[in-house]
C-alpha cells in the first residue's frame, strides 16, 4: 500500500487549493501549493497580509479542508475526512501555539499540559509531562496559574503543551507576535532546541525576519502561492526578500 512508500515527510501538501465563497465573490487564497516538510525540521511561512499564510496553516492543520489537492500529516490522508475526524487528528498529531498563548486561566501550570492527553482520552505520561515543563523552564512553577506568570512565561507553558501529545507537527502562528524582542528570542531558541533534542517538527508562521532566521527554512508566499524558499536563511537575506515580495 502506497502509505508505506510516505517517507520521512511530517507533513506533505500536494496542489493545494483553497477557495472562499463562489461566483463573482469567490477568493482563492491558496494556488496549486506543494510543499513537504522532513521531521524534525523547522520551517517558518512569510507572506504580505492577505497572501495566504494563515489559511495555509488551517489547511495543514486540518483546521481547514483545501477545495482541491491533498495534505498528509505523517502517513494520514486528511483530505475527504470528515470533521469528526479531523477534530481526533488535530487532537493526537497536531501542537497548536498561539500569539495569545491561550492558556486556561482556572487550571495550573501543570494541568494546562495535562489537559490535553486527557481531551484525547490517553493516560497520562507523568514523566514525560515532568520532562517537558523541565525543558520549558517550568518545572518549579508548575503549580502557578497563567495569571501568576510573565508572558514569555505563559508561552513556554503552551509549548510544552503542544508538545504532549507528541504530535507530528507543532504549528506555530505568530508565537513570538505578543512578547518583547528580548523573551521572544527565547521562545525561538526554545523552538530550535525542541527540534534538534527532540527530533520535533515545527511550523512557524511569522511576520518578523528575525524570528524567522531561526527556522531551518523560510517559505514565502505571495498571492496565495509559494514565491520563494530560502535555507539557513539570515535576518538581512529575509528582509531582502519580503522587500522584493511586497514589490511583486
Ligand atoms: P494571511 O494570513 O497571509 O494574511 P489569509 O490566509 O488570511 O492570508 O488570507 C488569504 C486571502 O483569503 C485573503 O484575500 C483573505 O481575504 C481571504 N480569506 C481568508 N479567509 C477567508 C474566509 N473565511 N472567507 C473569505 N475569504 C477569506
Amino acid at each position: 500500500m502506497t502509505r508505506a512508500l510516505v517517507g520521512t515527510a511530517a507533513l506533505r501538501l500536494e496542489s493545494v487549493t483553497k477557495t472562499y465563497g463562489s461566483g463573482e465573490s469567490a477568493v482563492t487564497a491558496l494556488r496549486e501549493v506543494s510543499i513537504g516538510l522532513d521531521r524534525g525540521t523547522f520551517t517558518a511561512v512569510m507572506g504580505p497580509s492577505g497572501s495566504g499564510k494563515s489559511t495555509f496553516l488551517h489547511c495543514a492543520a486540518g483546521l481547514d479542508q483545501p477545495t482541491s489537492g491533498s495534505v498528509r500529516l505523517g502517513d494520514v490522508e486528511l483530505s475527504g475526512m470528515k470533521e469528526a475526524a479531523l477534530t481526533a487528528v488535530r487532537r493526537e498529531r497536531v501542537g497548536f501555539v498561539f500569539q495569545a498563548y491561550n492558556l486556561m486561566s482556572a487550571l495550573t501550570v501543570e494541568e494546562n499540559v495535562a489537559l490535553v492527553p486527557r481531551l484525547s482520552g490517553r493516560d497520562l505520561d507523568r514523566a514525560w509531562l515532568r520532562e517537558l515543563l523541565d525543558r520549558v523552564g517550568m518545572l518549579d512553577r508548575a503549580d502557578r496559574r497563567p495569571s501568576q506568570l510573565s508572558g514569555g512565561q505563559q508561552q513556554r507553558v503552551a509549548i510544552a503543551r503542544a508538545l504532549v501529545n507528541r504530535p507530528e507537527v507543532v504549528m506555530a502562528d505568530e508565537p513570538t507576535g505578543a512578547l518583547d524582542t528580548r523573551t521572544g528570542r527565547q521562545v525561538l531558541d526554545l523552538f530550535r532546541r525542541l527540534v534538534v533534542d527532540l527530533g520535533q517538527t515545527v511550523l512557524m508562521v511569522t511576520h518578523d525576519p528575525v524570528a524567522a532566521s531561526y527556522a531551518d527554512s523560510v517559505v514565502f508566499l505571495a498571492d496565495g502561492r509559494i514565491a520563494g524558499q530560502l535555507h539557513h536563511p539570515t535576518a538581512a537575506q529575509v528582509s531582502d526578500r519580503m522587500t522584493h515580495l511586497g514589490e511583486a
